[in-house]
């Protein structure tokens, strides 16, 4: 058996059964040496659909032929541009189409959505996070606690592994929620942790914190568009995740947001506005006061940049024709596969470990492998033989098999080179 799964016959009779292997051509792959590279990048940067090129050209020649009337005369008009993305992307947040705005960066849309919903008092001031939360998220929280006048040191609870362990027991988390209970305002923890590869249960974490008073906001970067998600059975109050990791739409793409219907259409919720928030019907009246629109988009502040939602949308419609929850099949298996294989080829040895859950529900389409020693070394050649994947200092190497292109033979390829490059 265990010789079988490790053959290239096991491989391809699993590539001709996956019903969405077809998918895999519809992405430009880098090349090495003139052959597509072993691509396990996914989680930092998405393929390049290769719809994405007509998507972005139709903007720019409806920009050529109509100038600033493409407003309104663009195949996609510009005006309603964000408007195309909700009903998509609430199928792959589990969010009602009014729950979501995309705009801006991941960072702006996190202090954006902070600004409404960390509103510390003397008495409840306090955040809790997850310990090596992404570093932009914590100069986020930090900078936020700061901007109220309040101390990091005090106000930030950050909840860690225990001595020895890689991963946070959720145990742990609600232990912290209930034990700073009345002084907690928010917490706001990554849906899939970035370094680890844990994947948070959100549902209960929400539903802990919401017990003791506190609002909770989820940063899905890293699970938007790789496990599926119920944000708004959830009852979280916000999230805000960025398009280019999962979701494939290019660097530095547009950012999207969820905020809970139960906050939409509040006159005292504190909130940085612009025009593109306001009463669409009145929008280019020009009226000094401000109409926020009754749903996510009253948090949106600027017309839509639709070059980068061009990509976006090329992206989404591969989404949409596979649908969340078959790649969610997919990448349980390929996950499963990759494991398997990384613990057959450190067996003998003591050259790495995987430090994501083994549990394939707290995980997501990453493991992400400690190295004990010579780790840069070993990424490094990985890197020669034409495998992309993430190196994270000090020791870590993050390895994702994305459902939406990998195969189970990229998998196997991959175990091939480096059971080679570890004996
Ligand atoms: C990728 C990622 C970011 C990146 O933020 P940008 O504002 O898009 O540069 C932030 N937070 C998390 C958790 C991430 O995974």
């Amino acid at each position: 058996m265990e010789d079988f799964i490790f053959s290239r016959d096991f491989v391809l009779q699993m590539d001709a059964r996956d019903p969405l292997s077809y998918f895999r051509r519809h992405y430009h792959f880098p090349h090495h040496n003139g052959v597509n590279a072993l691509y396990f990048a996914g989680n930092s940067l998405g393929l390049q659909p290769k719809t994405a090129r007509a998507k972005l050209e139709q903007e720019l020649d409806d920009w050529a032929d109509f100038g600033v009337e493409g407003h309104f005369k663009a195949k996609h008009p510009w005006v309603n541009y964000h408007e195309m993305f909700s009903t998509p992307l609430g199928r792959i947040i589990g969010a009602h189409p009014e729950e979501i705005v995309v705009m801006n960066g991941l960072t702006t849309n996190l202090h954006l959505l902070m600004v409404s919903f960390y509103r510390p008092t003397p008495d409840r001031f306090k955040v809790l996070v997850e310990s090596k939360a992404f570093p932009s998220d914590q100069y986020a929280v930090d900078s936020q606690v700061r901007f109220h006048g309040y101390d990091p040191e005090k106000a930030i609870i950050e909840v860690s592994p225990r001595d020895g362990e890689h991963t946070i027991r959720e145990e742990d988390i609600i232990e912290n929620i209930n034990k700073h209970g009345d002084e907690l305002a928010l917490v706001f923890i990554g849906g899939v942790n970035y370094y680890s590869g844990q994947y948070f249960d959100i549902q209960s974490i929400t539903k802990e914190a919401k017990r003791v008073g506190a609002r909770v906001g989820w940063d899905l970067a890293h699970a938007a568009g790789n496990v599926p998600l119920r944000m708004h059975d959830w009852e979280a109050d916000f999230a805000a995740w960025c398009s280019y990791k999962y979701l494939n739409s290019g660097p530095g793409s547009i950012s999207g947001v969820f905020v809970h219907k139960q906050h939409h259409g509040q006159t005292d919720i504190p909130r940085f506005e612009g025009w593109w928030g306001h009463d669409k019907n009145r929008r280019f009246e020009m009226e000094p006061k401000f109409y926020p629109i009754p749903t996510a988009e009253a948090w949106q502040l600027s017309n839509a940049p639709v070059f980068s939602m061009a990509t976006h949308r090329a992206a989404l419609d591969l989404f949409d024709e596979a649908g969340i929850e078959a790649l969610r099949l997919k990448s349980m298996k390929l996950t499963n596969y990759l494991e398997q294989m990384l613990k057959e080829i450190s067996r003998d040895n003591d050259v790495f470990e995987v430090i994501t859950p083994e549990d394939p529900e707290r995980r997501g389409a990453q493991l992400s492998v400690l190295t004990h020693g010579h780790g840069k070394e070993l990424f490094d050649k990985l890197t020669a033989k034409g495998v992309i994947a993430d190196w994270r200092e000090p020791n870590v190497i993050r390895l994702a098999p994305v459902p939406m292109y990998n195969s189970f033979q990229d998998i196997f390829d991959l175990g091939m080179i480096l059971k080679d490059l570890v004996s």
